[in-house]
């Protein structure tokens, strides 16, 4: 099936409902990280293919603003069904592309699509309202309108469902849009995109543009004055970037950005569903995620106990090609993402932590990193301020709440937390102190369709997916009528 799922997606820009090849017909490669090896080559977008796809995402716009929330909400509800039914060839996809292994690319698909059938759901919701002014003459009239052109930018991590997440609310409010993928893994974007027009989306609305030009492209249509909405997820550095660049034309902007997430185990925790929930935040997606536990803080009491029992786990889990039946944990994206891991393990080392399994990088082919535990690990050491982006769970100790509660708190990231315990007022109680969007209480799982993801502090501006998700995509607009006593 590899060959035919490589062979059958789509390769080239998609623009105004046509494949076309970029301009300058520059190819990119997509390779394979389990094994290093080129997959296929795709159209590498230039700057001027960007604003023939900015210039076909505002042609759409009228045509697709007015057509009726019932055919947009049907159009996402048939791509749904097409993903579902499609689960293995894009899962396969996703693995060959991105490395993580099939069961988890399943899983990912599942969740992708979810978007498309909440978001199909939440199109003919969309409300508004009239009331009457306290001075009892004007009658307040609101309604929601679609932002307008929207330029959608998307990490490598969840190849599919962070398209998704953007492509559905934006179908769903009525924008056109441009969408540009991470260039390591176009693939799946390319495949949504053709999903999405057997679907019956109309020309226009969704426009792809892959490239190793990022910055290049996108720069011109953040400024160019027809882009009326930016949704980025990526990095917090590159997210300042692009909300700096929004700033000059007022571009309205969500940012989904990195994380460090701290775990807190407490005293009173139940030790298997805090070792099971601490192994799912960091090994999901083999650690690069943006929720991906990052900090794991064990009180002093159970530590020795609660290392031990993750380090066995963590030392079972099979690592090889996610192709291969029973692999737990596929390769990284690149050297440069394994390189970063490495790193951070030896300068932990260096500082005094001790490696309970795992910590050496093994020979290639491919971009595997072996599931690694530490101990002992200084609050000086960089893993403890950096995204880890990886297989590698560092544990801290702590003796009372407010100490861990400021440990936690102590950086510049507020994506996701997790706490472990028992007590109901210990769990609301520190759920309500944690500086963070995201709190999974007792689970290593926050991730939820219906649920606002996002976060604050640096990790983020608005939130996608649940009941709000939509609004990003959706202005108000207030029409003042005056109603006159008939008796006047
Ligand atoms: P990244 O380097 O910030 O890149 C994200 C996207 O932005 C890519 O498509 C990238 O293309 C593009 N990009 C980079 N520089 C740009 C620029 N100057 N102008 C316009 N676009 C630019 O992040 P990544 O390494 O792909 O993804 C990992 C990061 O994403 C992590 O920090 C993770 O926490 C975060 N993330 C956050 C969420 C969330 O929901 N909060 C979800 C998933 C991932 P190029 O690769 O070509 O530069």
């Amino acid at each position: 099936m590899t060959a035919t799922v490589i062979r059958d997606v789509p390769k080239q820009l998609f623009i105004a409902g046509s494949w076309q090849d970029a301009e300058s017909d520059r190819t990119l490669s997509v390779d394979n990280p389990a094994t290093g090896e080129e997959l296929c080559q795709v159209a590498d977008a230039s700057p001027a293919d960007g604003r023939r796809a900015a210039e076909a995402a505002v042609a759409a716009q009228p045509s697709w603003a007015a057509t009726p929330p019932r055919v947009r909400s049907e159009i996402l509800r048939r791509a749904y069904d097409i993903i579902v039914s499609r689960t293995e060839e894009l899962a396969l996809l996703m693995t060959l592309e991105m490395g993580k292994p099939l069961a988890e690319a399943r899983g990912e698909v599942a969740y992708a699509a979810e978007f498309f059938r909440w978001f199909s759901e939440e199109a003919v919701r969309i409300d508004g309202g009239m009331t009457t002014a306290p001075d009892g003459k004007n009658r307040i009239m609101v309604t929601r309108q679609p932002v307008g052109p929207c330029l959608l930018i998307t990490p490598w991590n969840f190849p599919l469902a962070m398209g998704t997440r953007k492509i559905g609310p934006a179908v769903a409010a009525g924008c056109t849009m441009v969408l540009k993928p991470a260039p390591q893994t176009p693939l799946s974007t390319l495949a949504l995109a053709a999903i999405l027009t057997e679907a019956g989306l109309p020309d226009g609305v969704l426009n792809i543009v892959t490239t190793t030009e990022a910055a290049g492209v996108v720069e011109p249509l953040v400024r160019g004055g027809q882009i009326r909405k930016l949704s980025f997820t990526g990095s917090t550095p590159v997210g300042r970037i692009l909300l700096a660049q929004s700033a000059d034309t007022v571009v309205r902007t969500s940012l989904e950005l990195g994380g460090n997430a701290p775990v807190i185990v407490f005293d009173d925790a139940a030790l298997d569903v805090a070792v099971e929930g601490t192994l799912l935040a960091k090994m999901r997606n083999m650690g690069e995620s943006c929720c991906a536990a990052n900090r794991i803080f064990v009180h002093t009491s159970i530590a020795d106990e609660f290392a031990s029992r993750l380090a066995t786990r963590m030392a079972a889990l099979t690592v090889g090609p996610g192709t291969e039946p029973g692999i737990d944990v596929g390769p990284l994206i690149d050297t440069a993402g394994r390189d970063k891991v490495h790193n951070l393990v030896l300068d932990a080392v260096e500082q005094g932590a001790k490696v309970l399994t795992g910590g050496e990088l093994p020979d290639g082919p491919g971009y595997f990193y072996p599931p690694t535990v530490l101990t002992n690990v200084s609050t000086d050491s960089a893993i403890m301020h950096t995204e880890v982006f990886g297989p590698v769970a560092a544990i801290l100790t702590f003796d009372d709440e407010d100490e861990v509660v400021a440990a936690a708190n102590d950086t510049e990231f507020g994506l996701a937390s997790y706490l472990f315990t028992q007590g109901l007022d210990r769990g609301l109680r520190v759920s309500e102190r944690l500086e963070s969007g995201m709190i999974g209480l007792n689970t290593g799982l926050v991730s939820n369709p219906a649920a606002p993801f996002g976060g604050i502090k640096q990790s983020g501006l608005g939130r996608e997916g649940g009941r709000v998700g939509i609004d990003e995509f959706l202005e108000y607009k207030y029409v003042a009528v005056p109603v006159r006593d008939g008796r006047d």
